[in-house]
Protein backbone atom coordinates (compact mmCIF):
# COMPACT_ATOMS: atom_id res chain seq x y z
CA UNK A 1 0.00 0.00 0.00
CA UNK A 2 1.04 3.58 -0.10
CA UNK A 3 2.14 5.40 2.55
CA UNK A 4 4.26 8.88 4.11
CA UNK A 5 6.47 7.22 6.17
CA UNK A 6 8.73 9.12 8.71
CA UNK A 7 12.55 8.01 9.08
CA UNK A 8 13.90 10.52 10.73
CA UNK A 9 12.95 13.64 12.70
CA UNK A 10 12.93 17.10 10.64
CA UNK A 11 13.14 14.90 7.20
CA UNK A 12 10.37 15.00 4.49
CA UNK A 13 8.15 11.69 4.67
CA UNK A 14 9.03 9.57 2.30
CA UNK A 15 6.40 8.58 0.16
CA UNK A 16 7.05 4.59 -0.45
CA UNK A 17 4.91 1.28 -0.93
CA UNK A 18 4.90 -0.56 2.49
CA UNK A 19 3.17 -4.01 3.52
CA UNK A 20 -0.11 -3.75 4.12
CA UNK A 21 -0.99 -4.68 7.99
CA UNK A 22 -2.73 -7.46 9.12
CA UNK A 23 -5.54 -7.21 12.07
CA UNK A 24 -4.74 -9.55 14.86
CA UNK A 25 -7.87 -11.27 16.16
CA UNK A 26 -9.63 -8.09 18.31
CA UNK A 27 -8.61 -5.72 15.42
CA UNK A 28 -10.01 -3.85 12.08
CA UNK A 29 -8.43 -3.03 9.07
CA UNK A 30 -9.93 0.20 7.52
CA UNK A 31 -8.97 1.50 4.12
CA UNK A 32 -8.51 5.01 4.85
CA UNK A 33 -10.60 7.33 2.92
CA UNK A 34 -9.86 11.20 5.03
CA UNK A 35 -7.09 12.17 7.52
CA UNK A 36 -6.70 14.93 9.08
CA UNK A 37 -3.45 17.19 9.24
CA UNK A 38 -3.15 17.90 12.77
CA UNK A 39 -0.52 20.48 13.82
CA UNK A 40 0.48 17.88 16.66
CA UNK A 41 1.87 15.72 13.11
CA UNK A 42 4.55 18.72 12.38
CA UNK A 43 5.71 18.40 16.29
CA UNK A 44 5.85 14.47 16.23
CA UNK A 45 7.57 14.84 12.82
CA UNK A 46 10.06 17.53 13.66
CA UNK A 47 10.75 15.42 17.09
CA UNK A 48 10.25 19.30 18.82
CA UNK A 49 8.38 17.92 21.87
CA UNK A 50 11.36 16.01 23.98
CA UNK A 51 8.57 14.22 26.47
CA UNK A 52 7.11 12.60 23.03
CA UNK A 53 9.82 11.88 21.33
CA UNK A 54 11.53 9.03 23.20
CA UNK A 55 8.09 6.71 22.30
CA UNK A 56 7.42 7.83 18.52
CA UNK A 57 7.71 4.63 16.86
CA UNK A 58 10.26 5.18 13.85
CA UNK A 59 10.03 4.26 11.19
CA UNK A 60 6.49 5.61 11.38
CA UNK A 61 2.99 6.56 9.48
CA UNK A 62 1.89 9.69 11.18
CA UNK A 63 -1.70 10.26 11.24
CA UNK A 64 -4.47 10.58 13.92
CA UNK A 65 -7.83 12.16 12.52
CA UNK A 66 -8.70 8.70 10.34
CA UNK A 67 -12.26 8.23 8.72
CA UNK A 68 -12.41 5.41 6.19
CA UNK A 69 -14.42 1.90 5.96
CA UNK A 70 -13.54 -1.11 7.45
CA UNK A 71 -12.75 -4.20 4.73
CA UNK A 72 -11.58 -6.88 7.25
CA UNK A 73 -12.23 -7.88 10.68
CA UNK A 74 -10.42 -10.10 13.23
CA UNK A 75 -11.95 -13.53 14.22
CA UNK A 76 -13.29 -12.12 17.93
CA UNK A 77 -15.17 -8.77 16.27
CA UNK A 78 -18.55 -8.91 16.51
CA UNK A 79 -19.88 -5.52 16.48
CA UNK A 80 -18.14 -3.96 13.09
CA UNK A 81 -18.79 -5.16 9.61
CA UNK A 82 -17.30 -4.58 6.31
CA UNK A 83 -18.33 -1.47 4.92
CA UNK A 84 -18.72 0.71 8.32
CA UNK A 85 -17.68 4.14 7.95
CA UNK A 86 -15.51 4.38 11.12
CA UNK A 87 -13.01 6.42 12.87
CA UNK A 88 -9.88 6.01 14.34
CA UNK A 89 -8.70 8.53 17.19
CA UNK A 90 -5.44 10.02 18.91
CA UNK A 91 -6.02 7.39 21.50
CA UNK A 92 -5.76 3.87 19.81
CA UNK A 93 -6.07 1.80 22.68
CA UNK A 94 -6.26 2.42 26.49
CA UNK A 95 -5.93 -0.46 29.26
CA UNK A 96 -9.51 -0.48 30.28
CA UNK A 97 -8.30 -1.47 33.77
CA UNK A 98 -5.78 1.13 35.15
CA UNK A 99 -6.98 3.85 37.85
CA UNK A 100 -7.48 6.42 35.07
CA UNK A 101 -9.50 4.13 32.78
CA UNK A 102 -12.05 3.34 35.54
CA UNK A 103 -12.75 7.10 36.02
CA UNK A 104 -13.18 8.20 32.83
CA UNK A 105 -10.51 9.34 32.13
CA UNK A 106 -8.96 6.93 29.49
CA UNK A 107 -6.70 9.57 27.67
CA UNK A 108 -4.41 9.79 30.61
CA UNK A 109 -3.88 6.51 31.04
CA UNK A 110 -0.33 5.45 31.68
CA UNK A 111 -0.56 2.34 29.17
CA UNK A 112 -1.93 4.39 26.25
CA UNK A 113 -0.95 3.47 22.47
CA UNK A 114 -1.17 6.87 20.37
CA UNK A 115 -2.22 6.55 16.98
CA UNK A 116 0.50 8.12 14.59
CA UNK A 117 2.75 8.24 17.42
CA UNK A 118 3.51 4.94 18.94
CA UNK A 119 1.56 2.90 16.47
CA UNK A 120 1.16 3.55 12.69
CA UNK A 121 -1.29 5.90 11.95
CA UNK A 122 -3.65 7.10 8.96
CA UNK A 123 -1.03 8.80 6.57
CA UNK A 124 -1.81 5.49 4.17
CA UNK A 125 -4.36 3.47 2.23
CA UNK A 126 -5.12 1.13 4.96
CA UNK A 127 -4.45 1.43 8.93
CA UNK A 128 -5.33 -0.95 11.49
CA UNK A 129 -6.90 -0.39 15.18
CA UNK A 130 -8.25 -2.10 17.65
CA UNK A 131 -12.30 -2.11 17.36
CA UNK A 132 -12.17 -1.42 21.07
CA UNK A 133 -11.54 2.20 20.37
CA UNK A 134 -13.02 2.19 16.83
CA UNK A 135 -16.46 4.60 16.55
CA UNK A 136 -18.40 4.39 14.18
CA UNK A 137 -19.48 7.43 11.87
CA UNK A 138 -22.79 8.35 11.78
CA UNK A 139 -24.39 7.85 8.66
CA UNK A 140 -25.02 12.15 7.90
CA UNK A 141 -21.19 12.59 7.92
CA UNK A 142 -18.79 12.04 5.17
CA UNK A 143 -15.54 10.77 5.90
CA UNK A 144 -13.86 14.20 5.10
CA UNK A 145 -16.26 15.74 7.20
CA UNK A 146 -15.53 13.52 9.68
CA UNK A 147 -12.10 13.04 9.97
CA UNK A 148 -10.78 16.53 11.90
CA UNK A 149 -13.53 15.53 14.59
CA UNK A 150 -11.25 12.74 15.96
CA UNK A 151 -8.86 15.04 17.56
CA UNK A 152 -9.82 19.14 16.47
CA UNK A 153 -13.41 18.78 17.40
CA UNK A 154 -12.94 16.30 20.75
CA UNK A 155 -9.86 18.22 22.04
CA UNK A 156 -11.91 21.57 22.09
CA UNK A 157 -15.11 20.09 22.84
CA UNK A 158 -13.56 18.47 25.97
CA UNK A 159 -11.50 22.05 26.84
CA UNK A 160 -14.76 23.38 26.87
CA UNK A 161 -16.34 20.74 29.22
CA UNK A 162 -13.80 21.71 31.87
CA UNK A 163 -15.25 25.14 32.23
CA UNK A 164 -18.89 24.50 32.62
CA UNK A 165 -21.31 25.70 33.21
CA UNK A 166 -21.07 28.23 29.80
CA UNK A 167 -24.73 28.99 29.27
CA UNK A 168 -25.09 33.09 29.54
CA UNK A 169 -21.14 33.42 30.32
CA UNK A 170 -18.38 35.25 28.37
CA UNK A 171 -15.97 33.06 26.61
CA UNK A 172 -13.02 34.38 24.46
CA UNK A 173 -11.14 31.88 22.09
CA UNK A 174 -8.03 33.56 20.87
CA UNK A 175 -6.68 32.08 17.31
CA UNK A 176 -9.63 31.16 14.73
CA UNK A 177 -8.19 28.19 13.19
CA UNK A 178 -8.32 24.52 12.94
CA UNK A 179 -9.20 24.39 16.77
CA UNK A 180 -10.56 27.81 17.02
CA UNK A 181 -13.40 27.66 14.55
CA UNK A 182 -14.86 24.76 16.24
CA UNK A 183 -14.07 26.59 20.00
CA UNK A 184 -16.55 29.31 18.50
CA UNK A 185 -19.45 26.87 17.40
CA UNK A 186 -18.92 24.64 20.61
CA UNK A 187 -19.14 27.42 22.64
CA UNK A 188 -22.27 29.19 20.95
CA UNK A 189 -23.96 25.75 21.41
CA UNK A 190 -23.24 25.34 24.91
CA UNK A 191 -24.87 28.72 25.48
CA UNK A 192 -21.91 31.27 26.53
CA UNK A 193 -21.44 34.91 24.35
CA UNK A 194 -18.38 34.56 22.27
CA UNK A 195 -15.76 36.72 21.91
CA UNK A 196 -13.34 36.04 18.80
CA UNK A 197 -9.88 37.04 18.61
CA UNK A 198 -7.29 36.93 16.20
CA UNK A 199 -4.94 39.04 13.55
CA UNK A 200 -6.23 37.97 10.26
CA UNK A 201 -9.57 40.00 9.53
CA UNK A 202 -10.63 36.66 7.15
CA UNK A 203 -10.41 34.40 10.19
CA UNK A 204 -12.89 37.00 12.28
CA UNK A 205 -15.22 37.60 9.50
CA UNK A 206 -15.62 33.50 9.43
CA UNK A 207 -16.00 33.36 13.29
CA UNK A 208 -19.10 35.89 12.80
CA UNK A 209 -20.29 33.92 10.33
CA UNK A 210 -20.36 31.29 12.94
CA UNK A 211 -21.97 32.61 15.34
CA UNK A 212 -19.11 34.89 17.45
CA UNK A 213 -21.01 37.96 18.88
CA UNK A 214 -18.16 39.79 19.21
CA UNK A 215 -14.66 39.86 17.10
CA UNK A 216 -11.47 41.78 18.14
CA UNK A 217 -8.51 42.09 15.62
CA UNK A 218 -5.58 41.88 18.26
CA UNK A 219 -3.06 43.21 15.99
CA UNK A 220 -5.43 46.62 15.38
CA UNK A 221 -7.37 46.61 19.22
CA UNK A 222 -6.02 46.64 22.63
CA UNK A 223 -8.33 43.45 23.33
CA UNK A 224 -7.15 43.61 27.30
CA UNK A 225 -8.40 46.74 27.70
CA UNK A 226 -11.77 45.85 25.41
CA UNK A 227 -12.15 42.82 27.33
CA UNK A 228 -11.68 44.38 30.80
CA UNK A 229 -14.12 47.27 29.82
CA UNK A 230 -17.01 45.06 29.71
CA UNK A 231 -15.96 43.43 32.96
CA UNK A 232 -13.47 40.78 32.04
CA UNK A 233 -14.50 37.35 30.66
CA UNK A 234 -15.34 34.16 32.46
CA UNK A 235 -13.51 31.62 30.09
CA UNK A 236 -10.97 32.46 27.69
CA UNK A 237 -9.88 28.75 25.86
CA UNK A 238 -6.16 29.72 23.56
CA UNK A 239 -6.21 27.50 20.40
CA UNK A 240 -3.12 29.53 19.20
CA UNK A 241 0.04 28.02 19.72
CA UNK A 242 1.78 31.14 20.03
CA UNK A 243 2.71 31.99 23.97
CA UNK A 244 1.63 36.09 22.87
CA UNK A 245 -2.56 34.85 23.26
CA UNK A 246 -1.64 33.28 26.32
CA UNK A 247 -0.51 36.62 28.14
CA UNK A 248 -3.15 38.03 26.66
CA UNK A 249 -5.73 35.84 27.55
CA UNK A 250 -4.34 35.88 30.76
CA UNK A 251 -5.43 39.48 31.54
CA UNK A 252 -8.39 39.79 30.29
CA UNK A 253 -10.36 37.14 32.83
CA UNK A 254 -12.36 38.24 35.37
CA UNK A 255 -11.88 37.30 38.74
CA UNK A 256 -12.54 33.18 38.83
CA UNK A 257 -12.29 33.06 35.81
CA UNK A 258 -10.76 30.16 33.76
CA UNK A 259 -8.14 29.98 31.21
CA UNK A 260 -8.49 26.63 29.10
CA UNK A 261 -4.85 25.40 27.79
CA UNK A 262 -5.27 24.03 24.23
CA UNK A 263 -2.93 25.92 21.86
CA UNK A 264 0.74 24.23 22.88
CA UNK A 265 3.34 26.92 22.54
CA UNK A 266 6.74 25.19 22.55
CA UNK A 267 8.25 27.88 25.47
CA UNK A 268 6.92 27.71 28.92
CA UNK A 269 3.90 30.15 29.90
CA UNK A 270 3.92 31.64 33.05
CA UNK A 271 1.56 34.46 34.83
CA UNK A 272 2.12 36.63 37.95
CA UNK A 273 0.98 34.54 41.13
CA UNK A 274 -0.13 37.35 42.97
CA UNK A 275 -2.90 37.58 40.26
CA UNK A 276 -3.72 34.54 40.07
CA UNK A 277 -4.10 34.63 43.75
CA UNK A 278 -6.37 37.71 43.56
CA UNK A 279 -8.35 36.56 41.36
CA UNK A 280 -8.50 33.03 41.83
CA UNK A 281 -7.76 32.35 38.61
CA UNK A 282 -8.48 28.57 37.10
CA UNK A 283 -6.02 27.35 34.66
CA UNK A 284 -7.49 23.98 33.48
CA UNK A 285 -5.56 21.72 30.04
CA UNK A 286 -7.23 18.69 28.66
CA UNK A 287 -5.52 16.20 26.64
CA UNK A 288 -7.62 14.81 23.71
CA UNK A 289 -10.46 13.31 24.68
CA UNK A 290 -12.09 10.11 25.34
CA UNK A 291 -14.66 8.02 23.35
CA UNK A 292 -17.56 9.03 25.62
CA UNK A 293 -16.47 13.05 24.56
CA UNK A 294 -16.02 11.83 20.74
CA UNK A 295 -19.37 10.28 20.64
CA UNK A 296 -20.97 13.46 22.01
CA UNK A 297 -19.07 15.47 19.18
CA UNK A 298 -20.09 13.31 16.25
CA UNK A 299 -23.65 13.63 17.37
CA UNK A 300 -23.13 17.24 17.41
CA UNK A 301 -21.23 17.38 13.81
CA UNK A 302 -24.49 14.54 12.79
CA UNK A 303 -26.73 17.29 14.03
CA UNK A 304 -25.68 20.17 12.51
CA UNK A 305 -24.20 22.28 15.17
CA UNK A 306 -20.69 21.63 14.31
CA UNK A 307 -19.27 21.59 11.22
CA UNK A 308 -15.27 21.65 9.88
CA UNK A 309 -14.11 23.73 7.36
CA UNK A 310 -12.34 21.37 5.09
CA UNK A 311 -9.62 21.76 2.51
CA UNK A 312 -8.83 18.41 0.72
CA UNK A 313 -5.56 17.39 -0.86
CA UNK A 314 -3.80 14.59 -1.91
CA UNK A 315 -1.61 12.42 0.14
CA UNK A 316 1.08 12.89 -2.23
CA UNK A 317 1.56 16.67 -1.17
CA UNK A 318 1.79 15.59 2.63
CA UNK A 319 5.28 17.18 3.10
CA UNK A 320 3.92 20.83 1.33
CA UNK A 321 0.56 20.58 3.71
CA UNK A 322 2.97 19.73 7.12
CA UNK A 323 5.25 22.58 5.57
CA UNK A 324 2.03 24.92 5.19
CA UNK A 325 1.29 24.20 8.80
CA UNK A 326 4.65 24.76 10.24
CA UNK A 327 4.58 27.98 8.68
CA UNK A 328 1.30 29.11 10.02
CA UNK A 329 -0.37 29.00 6.31
CA UNK A 330 -2.79 26.53 6.49
CA UNK A 331 -6.45 28.38 5.83
CA UNK A 332 -8.38 25.66 7.09
CA UNK A 333 -8.13 22.00 8.28
CA UNK A 334 -6.81 19.87 5.76
CA UNK A 335 -7.82 16.44 5.05
CA UNK A 336 -5.80 14.07 3.39
CA UNK A 337 -6.85 11.62 0.93
CA UNK A 338 -4.81 8.58 -0.04
CA UNK A 339 -7.06 7.72 -2.94
ZN1 LIG B 1 -4.27 16.21 16.69
ZN1 LIG C 1 -5.69 2.55 31.59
Amino acid sequence: MKAAVLHQFNQLLSLEDVDRPTPACDEVLIQVEACGACHSDVHVADGDWPQLAPIVKRPLILGHEIAGRVVEIGSQVHDLQGGDLVGVPWIHWSCGECEFCRNGNENLCPGQKITGVTVDGGYAEFVKAPASHVLRIPGSLSAIDAAPLFCAGLTVYRALKKAEPLAGRRLAVFGIGGLGHLAVQLGKNFGAEVTAIDVSEAKLELARTLGASDVLNAATTDVVKQLRRRGGIHVALVSSGAKAAYDMAFYCLRPTGTLLVVGLPSENICFPPILMAAGEIKIEASAVGTRQDLRKVLELAADGKLHCQIESRPLSQVNQVLDDLRRGRAAARVVLRPQ
